[in-house]
């Protein structure tokens, strides 16, 4: 661990924010060093690596995917995770509906949205999808939809920055006054301060927490 980042991160994040390493790409003795100071929740991006890990890991360990999630390995990936924060369309939420409801468990999901436009190829829903992907997932008995995710925009310019952040927080709070949601997932390694500003409440940090 490297232990001047994650001080510096513990004391941003404070009790706001939750904190979600991202473990992609890192070994299992590299996720430890973090586990050994208490962190529990790691995030992964590919559906192998996260049970291969999950797998050979401390059980109390909270597992959140956060990449695109294929729909031929929900099945293999809902014994091992707490939460699903890449729900990008509905037909997936049916997908894990009915592997959740075969398998007797709830599970968390956020849906992810892509607010950045300037990043092409991205995935994620589109503002204008939320309502629809709400009011179905509120029917579903196995998927509690907790809140949303999105990413930043892949760039320097901190006023853009926080103008995809700012539009993340409406976002929320518009679906806040309908749906029973408190998760604000908004934040990696080199934009969660500003993440935070614009009130995000769980940030997903890898590389700072990793990379000197
Ligand atoms: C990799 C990744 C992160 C972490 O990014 P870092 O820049 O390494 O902090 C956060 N969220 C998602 C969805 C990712 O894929």
């Amino acid at each position: 661990m490297i232990r001047d980042h994650y001080d510096t991160v513990k004391q941003n994040t404070g009790t706001s924010a939750v904190l979600c390493i991202v473990s992609k790409h890192r070994t299992p003795e590299e996720i430890l060093s973090y586990y050994e100071q208490g962190e529990r929740i790691f995030a992964e991006n590919r559906a192998e690596e996260l049970i291969s890990k999950a797998e050979v890991l401390p059980a109390d360990i909270q597992w959140h995917f956060i990449g695109h999630l294929q729909r031929n390995k929900v099945r293999k990936i809902l014994p091992y995770v707490s939460m699903i924060q890449s729900l990008d369309s509905i037909a997936l939420a049916d997908v894990i509906e009915k592997e959740a409801a075969r398998i007797g468990k709830v599970i968390p999901v956020l849906a992810e949205f892509h607010l950045a436009l300037e990043d092409t190829g991205k995935s994620g829903l589109d503002a204008s999808e939320a309502d629809a992907l709400f009011a179905h997932c509120e029917k579903l008995e196995h998927v509690r939809i907790e809140g949303i995710m999105a990413m930043g925009p892949h760039t320097d310019d901190k006023a853009r920055i926080r103008e995809v952040f700012t539009q993340g927080r409406e976002l929320f709070d518009t679906l806040h006054q309908t749906y029973d949601i408190h998760i604000l997932s908004m934040g990696m390694s080199d934009d969660y301060t500003e993440a935070l500003a614009c009130g995000s409440n769980m940030v997903r940090i890898g590389t700072y927490l990793f990379e000197k």
